[in-house]
C-alpha cells in the first residue's frame, strides 16, 4: 500500500464533463509508461450499487468478471487500460453507509456514537486503499462521482482532504475537471465557473494540484495565466481539455498537453520512461481510415440513450477498426417494430443486433426482428436477452409452437423455452441477486462459435435470470438450431446459431463487456466482417 500513489479525480461545474474518460485516458499514458495502473470510482448516491437502476437513470449496468454490477465508468477504464476492474473498484455511499451500519449491529465500534467524520469518511478512506492492499499498483486513480458542492459528496471530499494529508503531498494529488464555457454572443471564454468551482473545494479544505479545463476552444494564454493566479496552480498544470472527434483521442489530446507529465512532476517521479503508444495509435489509424462502412440496426427498447448500450456501442467501434470498416449503427425502437413493418425498417441493414434487456416492453418487435433476419439471411447477433428471443422466435415459427415464450413473459405459457433458473426461484431481494460475473462455457468444436474463438473453453460475463429450457434442446437442436456453447457445470446453454444462416448467433453472456481496444472482441469482430460480406453480396 505504502508504494502505491494516489490520484484524486474531483468534478465541478456541472457533471457530464466526462471524468470517466479523463481517469482512463491519465491511466492509459502512466500505464504506456510502463506502470502499473488501476482505477475506481466513487459514486455518491444511496444505491448499494447500480444494478437496481433503470439505464434510462444512469446508463448501462456494467458487469465485472468478480459479478459486481457497476458504473458504466468501469466500462471505459477496462476499455482503455485493457484491466479487469472488481467490486472494489466501485463503491457508493450506499455501501460505505452499508458496511458502517453493519459493523454497528455487530457491536465493533460498542460504546461510541457512530458520526460522518470519522467512521463514513474512515470507512470511505479504508475503501480508496483496499486496492493496493489486494495488488500491486504504482498508482491508484480514483474518480469522485458528481460535482463538488453537491452536499452527497461532502464525505467523499472530506476523505479526499484527509488521504492526501495522510499520505502526503507526493503521494496523494488531485485533479480537478472543470468546464471553461465560451459565451458567443461576448465571444469569451470565460473562467469564473472554474474559479468558483475551485473555491467551492477550497472551502472544502481541498486545493486541487491540477486542473484539466474542458472547452469547445483553445485556451490562449492569458485566459491560462487567470486559471492559474486565481485557483492558485502552477501555469504548466492548466490542462485544456478539447471536444475530441472520438473518446479514444483523449489520451492523446492529454499527452499533447503533458497531463501524465506534471502528475509524475508533482510526485516527484525523476526520469520516468517515455509512453509508448504505438498500438493506440495504430488502431486510432485504422478508427479514422476506415475502407468500408456498413450499417447494423441496434434493436432495443431504451434506445433513446444510447448510454444504456454503451459498452456494444464501444465493442463495435473496436470491431469496427479491425475490419477497418465504419459501422454506423442505427438505433431502432423495439416497441415500432412488428412483421408488417420489420422489412421497412430492417430491409436496408448489413447486419441486425437484438440488445440484451428487461420485463415485457418491445419483446414481441425483437422477436419480429429475429424473423425477418432469420428467413433474409441477414446476418445476426443476439446477446441475453437478444439469444433468448431468437430461441423463442425458431420456437414460434420453426417448431410450430405459437405460444411459445419466456416465463418473464408469460408466466402461464405452454411452451416456456426460456424459464427462470433453479437456483433464481427461492431469490426474492432484487440487488445483486442475478446470475452474475464471469464463467466458463464450453463449445462444441466444429461450430461457428469455434471458429470465432479458435477455443473450446471460454469465459464470459453475465447478467440474467432466465434461461435456455433444457426440455426443449432435442427437438430446438433437431429443427436446426445448434447450441453450441454450454455451461459444464449446470449444463446451461450459452450459445445458440444456426449453421444453415451465414451469420446466425445467440449469446447468453454479454461479450459485450470484454471488449477491449487493444483486445476487441471476436464475436463482435466476426459479425462486422459478416456483416460487411454480406453488404459485398
Ligand atoms: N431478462 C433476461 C433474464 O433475466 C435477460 C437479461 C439480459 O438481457 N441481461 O434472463
Amino acid at each position: 500500500m505504502a508504494s502505491a500513489k494516489y490520484i484524486f479525480v474531483t468534478g465541478g461545474v456541472t457533471s457530464s464533463l466526462g471524468k470517466g474518460i479523463i481517469a482512463a485516458s491519465l491511466g492509459k499514458l502512466l500505464q504506456a509508461r510502463g506502470y502499473r495502473v488501476t482505477i475506481q470510482k466513487f459514486d455518491p448516491y444511496i444505491n448499494v450499487d447500480p444494478g437496481t437502476l433503470n439505464p434510462y437513470e444512469h446508463g448501462e449496468c456494467y458487469v465485472t468478471d468478480d459479478g459486481a454490477e457497476t458504473d458504466l465508468d468501469l466500462g471505459h477504464y477496462e476499455r482503455f487500460l485493457n484491466i479487469p476492474t472488481s467490486q472494489d473498484n466501485n463503491i457508493t455511499t450506499g455501501r460505505i453507509y452499508n458496511n458502517v451500519i453493519t459493523k454497528e449491529r455487530k457491536g465493533e465500534y460498542l460504546g461510541k456514537t457512530v458520526q460522518v467524520v470519522p467512521h463514513i469518511t474512515d470507512e470511505i478512506k479504508r475503501n480508496m486503499v483496499l486496492l493496493a492492499e489486494k495488488g500491486a499498483y504504482d498508482f491508484i486513480i480514483t474518480e469522485i462521482g458528481g460535482c463538488v458542492g453537491d452536499i452527497e459528496s461532502l464525505p467523499f471530499i472530506e476523505a479526499v482532504r484527509q488521504a492526501k494529508w495522510d499520505l502526503g503531498a507526493e503521494n496523494a494529488i488531485v485533479v480537478h475537471l472543470t468546464l471553461i464555457p465560451y459565451l458567443k454572443a461576448a465571444k469569451e471564454l470565460k473562467t469564473k465557473p472554474t474559479q468558483h468551482s475551485v473555491k467551492q473545494l477550497l472551502q472544502e479544505g481541498v486545493q486541487p494540484d491540477i486542473l484539466v479545463c474542458r472547452s469547445e476552444h483553445a485556451l490562449p494564454a492569458d485566459i491560462r495565466k487567470k486559471l492559474a493566479l486565481f485557483c492558485n496552480v502552477e501555469y504548466s498544470n492548466v490542462i485544456e481539455a478539447l471536444d475530441a472527434d472520438t473518446i479514444y483521442d483523449v489520451p492523446i489530446l492529454m499527452r499533447k498537453e503533458k497531463l501524465a507529465e506534471r502528475v509524475l512532476e508533482k510526485m516527484n517521479i525523476k526520469n520516468p520512461k517515455e509512453p509508448n503508444l504505438d498500438k493506440w495509435k495504430e488502431f486510432l489509424g485504422k478508427l479514422k481510415n476506415p475502407t468500408d462502412e456498413i450499417s447494423i440496426g441496434l434493436v432495443g427498447k431504451y434506445v433513446e440513450l444510447p448510454d444504456a448500450y454503451k459498452s456494444i456501442a464501444e465493442a463495435f467501434i473496436h470491431a469496427g477498426a479491425v475490419n477497418e470498416c465504419k459501422v454506423n449503427l442505427e438505433w431502432i425502437s423495439s416497441e415500432l417494430l412488428s412483421n408488417d413493418n420489420a422489412e421497412e425498417l430492417l430491409g436496408h441493414l448489413d447486419g441486425v443486433l437484438v440488445a440484451p434487456g428487461f420485463g415485457e416492453r418491445g419483446i414481441e418487435g425483437k422477436i419480429s426482428a429475429i424473423k425477418f433476419v432469420r428467413e433474409n439471411k441477414t446476418p445476426f447477433f443476439g446477446i441475453c436477452l437478444g439469444m433468448q428471443c431468437a430461441v423463442i422466435e425458431f420456437g414460434r415459427n420453426v417448431l410450430d409452437l405459437p405460444d411459445a415464450c419466456s416465463t418473464e413473459i408469460n408466466s402461464d405459457t405452454k411452451n416456456p423455452l426460456i424459464d427462470l433458473m433453479e437456483e433464481q426461484k427461492k431469490i426474492t431481494n432484487m440487488g445483486g441477486t442475478m446470475r452474475l460475473g464471469a464463467f466458463d462455457c464450453t463449445i462444441k468444436k466444429g461450430t461457428l462459435a469455434h471458429e470465432i474463438y479458435g477455443d473450446t473453453t471460454i469465459s464470459e460475463r453475465h447478467r440474467h435470470r432466465y434461461e435456455f429450457n433444457n426440455s426443449y434442446l432435442d427437438k430446438i437442436n433437431g429443427a436446426g438450431m445448434l447450441t453450441s456453447g454450454k455451461n459444464a457445470l449446470n449444463d446451461l446453454v450459452e450459445i445458440v446459431e444456426i449453421p444453415e444462416h451465414p451469420f446466425f448467433i445467440g449469446t447468453q453472456f454479454h461479450p459485450e463487456l470484454k471488449s477491449t481496444v487493444l483486445n476487441p472482441h471476436p464475436l463482435f469482430v466476426n459479425f462486422v466482417k459478416a456483416s460487411l460480406d454480406n453488404k459485398k453480396e
